[in-house]
């Protein structure tokens, strides 16, 4: 039901956690977050229940200068650890966390991923174990892998998925779902709702339907799900908190 994402910043668990906290008046019953420190260092935190959970579940050491973090409102697969995100491949190569519904997801599995062992209930694992599928078995780019993913798939959503084995950028892709990306001062951030990060930025871009952006710690490159790069002004949102 929200999500959260930050690149560039020394703090970035704190801006995790703050966001979702700030997103929690929208209802959720599980939330996670991924941290990776650039460093060859990366922690998954999941919790069913209450932010305040997943904060005493986050120790000292889980930091780093990139974050994706999610709260959760099931729509597919009951409320539990292994269904909250961000979900992952079974390569742990690729995390991802999503607000919306596929609804083609039985389809997919069925038809492209028929030995793959799912972890999780949800809909959501089926978008990382394609990627996962389409970098590992067919060499495709982890954008292409994503492109060629989103034009399979049916429904919404609005998410942001990390390769571990490019940990300076996030993958981001918004349909039918909400998504705006922060313009910070020492990094970039991306979230559903911009009372989340109001406190770092007031700048924005706003994704479109059907578009991709790489976001990195010094810039957003915007594209159709054909590859076609997008222009976009950046818009002012003020938010009172
Ligand atoms: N459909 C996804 C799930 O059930 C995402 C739900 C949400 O938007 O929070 O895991």
């Amino acid at each position: 039901c929200g999500i959260v994402g930050a690149i560039g910043y020394d703090e970035t668990t704190e801006i995790l956690l703050k966001g979702l906290e700030r997103l929690e008046y929208r209802g959720y019953d599980s939330a996670g977050l991924y941290v990776n420190d650039q460093t060859g260092h990366d922690y998954l935190v999941k919790t069913v229940g209450k932010i305040a959970a997943l904060r005493a579940a986050v120790d000292q050491q889980v930091n780093g200068q990139l974050g994706i973090a999610h709260t959760r409102w099931a729509t597919h697969g009951q409320p539990s650890e292994a269904n909250a995100h961000p979900q992952f491949s079974t390569s742990q190569r690729f995390y991802l966390v999503h607000n919306g519904v596929i609804s083609n997801f039985t389809e997919l599995k069925q038809q492209y991923l028929p030995t793959t062992d799912f972890v999780s209930q949800t809909d959501t694992e089926v978008l990382v174990q394609l990627v996962a599928k389409f970098v590992e078995q067919e060499q495709l780019s982890t954008l292409a892998a994503l492109q060629k993913t989103l034009q399979l798939v049916n429904g919404s959503y609005a998410l942001i998925l990390v390769d571990r084995q490019q940990p300076d950028r996030l993958y981001v892709a918004k349909n039918k779902s909400p998504l705006l990306i922060g313009l910070g001062q020492q990094g970039n951030l991306v979230t559903s709702d911009a009372l989340a990060t109001y406190d770092l930025t007031d700048q924005y871009l706003e994704l479109h339907d059907q578009e991709i952006a790489i976001v990195t710690a010094e810039q957003v490159q915007l594209m159709n799900l054909q590859g076609v790069s997008q222009v976009r002004e950046a818009i002012t949102i003020n938010v009172t908190a």
